[in-house]
């Protein structure tokens, strides 16, 4: 069975990576009830059925013509019964079990279930329908008890466990050994050491979690959309943008329309000059499902004191602690300790910029929380008289894209050539990559244009993993997806430098992905500990504003120029801009997230008041007054119904590793530094989950990652002092 699917509850989790942390509600969380589903299918639903074929397509790529809607649940269902046989085959054997017959035999097994999964999870992503929408309702909780009743086999676990005691005399390869490790891990985690009483009671809580995590996101929607404000006097609108204006006219109401909508709720807060609508707008967002009949209060606290219970039945002080065990952190603490070497420095930056916005005011009122976006912003357009419009000239993104090529050329030696293969959709570009030796890698395709049927954002995902078992080499084929403006017919599509930031960050999941020399889906691809993945991609982001780089690809469409100086000055020097703020409502959430997770289970059996707790664990950091946490916990998302429980605070542990990272080739004094990046690709890009991530980073790296680079990139002081 192929884990990236097999681990993941949610799909969506498993063969996409999330970027940037947007409130994604993943369609089955990790908290599910075990009950595998009878399922009947017969050789006629099977009839024509593109799965059921080998696919004779250049580079095997799926012939998207042939496969419909109606081709997915069929293939679906003959895939697991076909996975339950494999599984069955491995349990029911006489023969003692081995690393081939027991963990190599798992690995192989599910061919079929996992070629129609990755279609289907990439398809949805980009092309989804009502058809398609229907499905996953079915698919997803259908695949998570399926994986569900295979972690929690007893036969196949005492099978794997025989082959583990014996991992020392059976003398196997490195990646073997990985593997065995890894499944071996992958079992105990999931808790099928425990008693078959403990079990129980583990499934018991599992179900109740997921109830209640879906309730916390159905009460979190109703919530949000039961508010709105509606403008109907022009003389409200005062400060709006035309074209945002234009987004939010409700013409049945003949009113401007205000939402929660983190897009509509940013933008209005930042341009509007009307001070009580914004603070209308503050109250309304801050105060989202935490009174009446959708409060989350109570459903969240119930899952905190769940998630609690079900550690200390696992053996675990809380569920924060199990959660980090096999992240780069390890522990709470940890964790802990590291955010808040940044939030010091963080919150200091941002009391100075109260001081500055208090100081723009003078003394005609006292600057409060809901004035923060709006200041803000007229302070950065005062320092730093910065305008889009005059960058995007020079971000052709054809342009780009070439300049992202060069890059993995001169760090990497990587060849990319246009191809010609099958498509999802007609905007998609493909092109095969190939190594420094000339050697097949995979094929890259990138899906750059927003449309109705694809989800928001910025992601890599991938249409099939790399795997070489028993010498049947397959190499992988992957993704880069954003959702830029389509231009007019025969214009250029002009990017804004956040989004050159994102090609960059997202090609850097696509070369972690299809770099790849790992033979085992396990461990081949870009999935990893959370606080470790996003690694690969942030750290090429850092190239895009380098001299060197900038010289190579942002050069103005009409007239070839090469960006002008001073304006990559300002742009650079505006990027810390109202730093103070964004690193404290980010971490503040984090420390949050972490703090509801670090509770023993007598500790959480003792909270009533979710608003009570967080002010204490907020007030007790420190937090200004005039700053909330970027999610408070009624709308926490990420942490009461995401995947990110403990585990919110792991893009800024990134930063660490992309920051320090990137300073290797600083002090090489060369951003192409050969050595530097022969390291970078053979222990990072090359090696997927070979061993675990801090021992990655330091055969990269040649020491422990230091923080230092991540203040200085944020343009904070380095302390030098320890105190207490
Ligand atoms: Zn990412």
């Amino acid at each position: 069975m192929k884990p990236r699917i097999l681990l993941a509850a949610g799909i969506a989790a498993a063969t996409m990576t999330a970027c940037g942390g947007g409130e994604q509600a993943s369609q089955v969380t990790a908290d599910t009830a075990t009950e595998p589903t009878e399922i009947v299918i017969t050789d006629a639903e099977l009839e024509g059925n593109p799965f059921r074929d080998d696919w004779d397509t250049p580079f095997g790529v799926q012939p998207f013509e042939s496969i419909q809607d109606e081709h997915f649940m069929p293939a679906f269902k003959k895939g697991v019964l076909e996975m339950r046989a494999e599984i069955d085959a491995i349990t029911n054997s006489p023969a003692a079990p081995t690393f081939e017959n027991t963990i190599l035999a798992m690995e192989k097994a599910g061919d079929s279930i996992t070629r129609v999964l990755y279609t289907f999870s990439s398809l949805t992503g980009t092309e989804l329908n009502d058809n398609l929408k229907q499905l996953q309702t079915e698919i997803w909780p259908m695949w998570s008890r399926e994986t569900d009743a295979i972690t929690l086999n007893q036969k196949l676990f005492d099978r794997v466990v025989a082959v583990y005691d014996q991992r020392d005399s059976l003398d196997l390869g490195e990646q073997e050994a990985r593997l065995l490790e890894l499944t071996h891990r992958r079992f105990v985690r999931a808790g099928a050491a425990l008693t078959p009483e403990v079990k129980a009671q583990v499934s018991e809580i599992n179900a109740e979690l997921s109830t209640l995590t879906t309730k916390f996101a159905q009460n979190l929607l109703a919530a949000t959309k039961a508010f709105t404000i509606e403008l109907t006097d022009e003389a409200d609108t005062v400060g709006l943008a035309d074209d945002f204006k234009a987004n939010i006219w409700n013409e049945d109401k003949s009113a401007w329309v205000l939402t929660l909508d983190r897009s509509v709720y940013e933008t209005f807060m930042t341009q509007s000059e009307n001070r009580d609508l914004r603070k209308q707008m503050f109250d309304g967002y801050t105060n989202r499902a935490n009174s009446g009949g959708l409060d989350n209060g109570p459903t969240l606290i119930k899952i905190a004191q769940l998630r609690a219970q079900r550690a200390e039945l696992m053996g675990y002080e809380s569920h924060a602690h199990y959660q980090l065990e096999t992240r780069m952190a390890k522990t709470p603490q940890g964790a802990e300790d590291f955010l808040l070497q940044v939030w010091r420095p963080g919150i200091e930056r941002a009391k100075q910029e109260r001081t500055d916005m208090q100081a723009m005011i003078g003394d005609e009122f006292t600057f409060e929380a809901h004035d923060w976006w709006h200041y803000s912003e007229k302070i950065r357009k005062a320092r730093f008289d910065l305008d889009e419009n005059e960058l995007k000239p020079y971000f052709d993104l054809n342009a780009v894209r070439n300049g992202a090529f060069v890059m993995a050329n001169r760090l990497f030696g990587l060849k990319f050539q246009q191809v010609n293969v099958p498509v999802w959709n007609d905007v998609v570009t493909a092109y095969e990559v190939r190594d420094d030796d000339g050697s097949h890698l995979g094929i890259f395709f990138m899906d750059m244009y927003a449309r109705e049927s694809k989800r928001g954002g910025a992601w890599m995902n991938s249409y099939r993993a790399a795997s070489n078992i028993g010498g049947n080499e397959i190499r992988p084929l992957v993704t880069n997806n954003m959702n830029l403006a389509t231009p007019p017919e025969g214009e250029p599509t002009l990017m804004r430098f956040s989004e050159v930031e994102t090609l960059f960050h997202e090609f850097g999941h696509g070369l972690h992905g299809i770099m790849t020399k790992i033979d085992y889906p396990t461990f081949s691809g870009v999935d990893g500990p959370r606080d470790y993945t996003e690694f690969p991609a942030q750290i090429l982001e850092h190239w895009t504003s380098q001299p060197e780089m900038l010289e190579l690809y942002a050069k103005h469409y009409e007239t070839g120029e090469v960006i002008p100086e001073d304006l990559v000055e300002r742009l650079l020097a505006a990027a810390n801009h109202n730093q103070g703020f964004a690193t404290t409502e980010y971490i503040a959430a984090s420390l949050l997230d972490l703090r509801w997770h670090m509770l023993s289970s007598a500790e959480a059996a003792e909270i009533t008041d979710a608003d009570a707790f967080e002010r204490e664990i907020l007030e007790g950091y420190g937090l200004i007054p005039e700053i909330e946490p970027r999610y408070r916990s009624q709308y926490f998302s990420h942490t009461f119904a995401g995947g990110y429980s403990a585990g919110y605070y792991a893009y800024l542990w990134s930063e660490i590793l992309d920051a320090d990272g990137f300073n290797a080739f600083k002090e090489a004094e060369d951003i192409f530094d050969p050595a530097t990046a022969a390291r970078l690709k053979k222990w990072v890009y090359q090696a997927g989950g070979l061993k675990e991530a801090d021992e990655l980073y330091r055969n990269f790296r040649g020491a422990d990652p230091s923080i230092e680079p991540l203040l200085e990139g944020r343009g904070f002081a380095v302390e030098t002092t320890g105190g207490p």
